[in-house]
Formats: C-alpha cells, structure tokens, sequence
C-alpha cells in the first residue's frame, strides 16, 4: 500500500507550496498595510470632452494637483490614496470611490463659470472664488477617503462631517489669504443658491423649494454655507468678526461658533491627527506654496 507515493506525494507539495504562497502573501499583505505617508497619488486624465483641454492644462500649469498631493501627504495612509481630474460625460460632480478621489472637469467649469459671473461681489475676487472652492472640493472628497481609509467612526451625517473637516484643514494652514479663501467657499454656495449677495438673504421671500433638496445627503447650500462661516469666525474671530458684523452669519449662531470650532478641533485631534506624520506635517507647512494657484 502506497501512502505517499505518486500522486499523494505531489498534492502534499502542493499544499506545501500553496502554505508557503499564503504565508508569503500574508506577510506581503501585512508590509502593504503599514500605514505610510506620502501615499497620494495623482492623476490628470485626459478629458473626454475636447473643450475642457484648456481646463487640463489650466491645472497642470497651477500644478493643482501637485499641491494637494503636498497638502495630504503628512496622512499615514494604509495604502496608496489617487486622486484624479477627468472628463465624466456632463456630469458636474466630484466623489471618493474605491481608492480614488475624482473631480470632474465639468465641475472645475462650473467652478471657473461662476467665479467670473458679473454677479459675483466685490468682497471676493474671481481667483479667490476659483481657488476657495477646489481646495474645498479636494480636501472635502479627501476627508471622506481619510474616514474610509482610516476607519473614522462618524456621528453626523458624513456630509456634514467631511464639510467640517475640510474647512478645519484650510482653516489650520494658517495662509496668509485664509479669509480670502473663505469668501471663494461662500460665495460658490451662495451663487449655488440663487443668492446674489448677503443683503437679499435678509429679504423674506417665500419660495417653493422642491422636497429633494431636503432629502439629500447634503446639508442644502446655505446650511454649508453658514456651516464654513461659522467654523472660519470660531478659528478666528479677529479674522472673521468684521464679516460677521455686516451680517454674514445671524448673531444668534454666531455666538455659539467658537465651542463649534472647538469640537471640530478636539475631534480632529481625537480621531485624525494620530494618523499625521508630524515631522512630513512641519515640512508641508513649512512650505507656502499650497494655495491653489497665484492670482
Ligand atoms: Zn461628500
């Protein structure tokens, strides 16, 4: 009787082999789940529609995603993070999905529209508009990919917690053009609502408002719009108060927006900043070339 012999034999190599493969894998598996920093990776896709060409090169010339790359890379990240520009088909939109962060081409154009409207006010400049609203978009999509990639447990609709986070992070670079950047976010929200400027906001207007609006997952664009306001005057009242004071945000949120500020702060510290490579951070803020783009 053969225990071992022929065809016995070869399958006990087999299952020493494929023990082997698993041990092999599983440790490769273990190194490629250290979590490293300077795991972004970035990617200008060719656009799909031939009319946002000067678009793609508008952001390779500003080195648009360059920077980003820069701003996240303090993240120690358990595995490579992409973040994109392409073209989606008409679609005005921007998302994290699998181990990627797209921004479409149509929403930079939307951005870039609404920035050079005849509307827009002189409290903000159309660079400032341009710049304020794709750091927001980036490092709003960029929180939601840190929440998945690190595990954050979040209470609060997600939403509202990667608003929170984006504008903490724009909030503690400490540039030097914080307030203009700011005024870029609220302005595109205020544009996105149909809003010209602060003075009609006060106006009552009755106005019917399609139910949708309020089932989405996103807080509507006024709420993001105070949300940021709010988060900018509590970081910074010096910076802020005087915006605050020609009525941008109603006193009565106003005067609670320091302890919003200071959960925002404790909770980042909390949940995010153990995963931040202090010495890559230093290095990043050491650098002033994080805006994105000059005028
Ligand atoms: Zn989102």
């Amino acid at each position: 009787m053969r225990i071992f012999g022929g065809s016995g034999l070869r399958a006990l190599a087999w299952m020493l082999a494929a023990h082997a493969v698993a041990v092999i894998l599983t440790v490769g598996n273990a190194r490629a789940q250290t979590a490293e920093p300077g795991r972004i990776l970035i990617e200008y896709a060719l656009p799909t529609d031939p009319k946002h060409q000067p678009i793609l090169e508008l952001l390779r010339q500003k080195q648009v995603l360059e920077r980003v790359q820069t701003l996240l890379s303090p993240f120690r990240l358990p595995r490579p993070l992409t973040f994109r520009t392409a073209g989606c088909d008409g679609e005005v939109n921007a998302w994290f999905e699998g181990d990627a962060v797209t921004i479409c081409y149509e929403y930079v154009e939307y951005v870039m529209e609404s920035a050079a409207s005849r509307r827009r006010p002189e409290w903000v400049s159309e660079h400032h508009a341009i710049s304020g609203a794709l750091m927001d978009v980036f490092l709003h999509e960029g929180a939601h990919a840190l929440f998945a990639y690190l595990d954050i447990p979040l209470l609060g609709r997600e939403e509202d917690a990667a608003d929170q986070v984006a504008a903490y992070m724009l909030l503690s670079l400490g540039r030097q053009d914080t307030p203009q950047l700011v005024a870029g976010i609220v302005y595109i929200y205020l544009n996105e609502a149909g809003i010209r400027d602060f003075p009609s906001l006060r106006r009552k207007r009755l106005k019917i408002v399609d139910h949708k609006h309020y089932a989405d997952v996103h807080s509507t664009p006024l709420q993001r719009m105070f949300n940021t306001l709010c988060l900018a005057y509590g970081a910074s009242p010096e910076l802020f108060g005087p915006a605050i004071q020609r009525g941008a945000l109603p006193a009565d949120r106003a005067e609670g927006c320091a302890d919003e500020f200071g959960q925002v702060d404790r909770a980042f510290r909390r949940l995010l900043l153990p995963h931040v490579d202090l010495s890559v951070l230093q290095r990043v803020l050491a650098r002033d070339t994080l805006s994105l783009g000059r005028p």
